[in-house]
């Protein structure tokens, strides 16, 4: 298995370290055929992209491909605000995306207290608590997912229930329905062995490995999909960005389309 292309990847523009031309050198010294840069949403009060700087990144995206001849793609990876499933990027910037990533942060600026309470809060809490989560709070977590992939055109859920605890193989067949690619992440591990295998048996999800590099040295890293996959039988040909591979993202672009 060999990962050809990273959707997820960080730069000064949030808080990764290196910028955009560093992280399309690092990927194109690992044989990567293309990167998509992968900042946070506005809604991180401190780290999140502003829009002012859209432009400026875009043309920064196109300058790195220019030079290294790798395609390097802009994206952002959304923040969802709560049970009603909203991102923080607005329909007016979609323009300036190429792949629109969702994923449930924490220290962010909530749609509302009862939303910090629960998916912040109550997260956090359930998390140090020796009971673990409650069956209520998965619950609530797994359509705060639901509504986030129906209400909008999402290409990829990153590290689903990191740290926040939902019903993975229902939030996978919601993915399947909509076509929205679930990342198997290789910054952290967020879902258990069960969980994968449950996903790969129970849906037709497929699937894209990222790094979430927020260093430039971590563009393309692909160690814990290499562990995980001697661990776990997912079958090669539903990770899409692999062995030359590339996913074949309709959502974003089919929304775009309409606008
Ligand atoms: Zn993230
Ligand atoms: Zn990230």
């Amino acid at each position: 298995m060999r990962l050809t292309f990273d959707y997820h990847t960080h730069t000064v523009y949030s808080h990764g370290k290196g910028n955009i031309e560093e992280n399309a050198v690092s990927a194109k010294e690992k044989g990567l055929s293309g990167i998509c840069i992968s900042d946070h949403g506005a809604a991180h009060p401190i780290f999140g992209i502003r829009s002012r700087y859209l432009d400026k990144m875009k043309q920064e995206c196109q300058q790195a491909s220019r030079q290294t001849g790798i395609e390097v793609l802009l994206g952002v990876e959304a923040n969802v605000l709560g049970i009603s499933g909203k991102i923080d990027v607005k329909e007016q910037d979609y323009d300036k995306f190429d792949c629109l990533l969702a994923g449930i942060h924490r220290f962010i600026l909530y749609d509302g207290i009862p939303e910090w309470l629960s998916l912040g809060a109550g997260n956090m809490f359930s998390q140090i608590s020796k009971k673990g989560p409650s069956q209520k709070l998965k619950e609530r977590n797994t359509k705060v997912y639901i509504n986030c992939i129906k209400n909008n055109p999402i290409d990829i859920i990153t590290h689903l229930n990191y740290l926040v605890f939902s019903n993975a193989v229902e939030v996978a067949k919601c993915c399947e329905d909509y076509g929205t690619y679930i990342e198997i992440n290789t910054k952290k591990v967020h879902l258990s062995d069960q969980e994968w295998q449950d996903l790969v048996d129970k849906t037709n999800v497929n699937f894209v490995i990222n790094s979430d590099a927020h260093s430039t040295d971590r563009v393309g890293d692909d160690k814990l999909a290499k562990e995980l996959l001697q661990r776990v039988n997912i079958p090669l040909e539903r990770i899409k960005n692999i062995n030359g591979n590339k996913p074949n993202f309709l959502r974003f672009a089919d929304f775009k389309e309409k606008l």
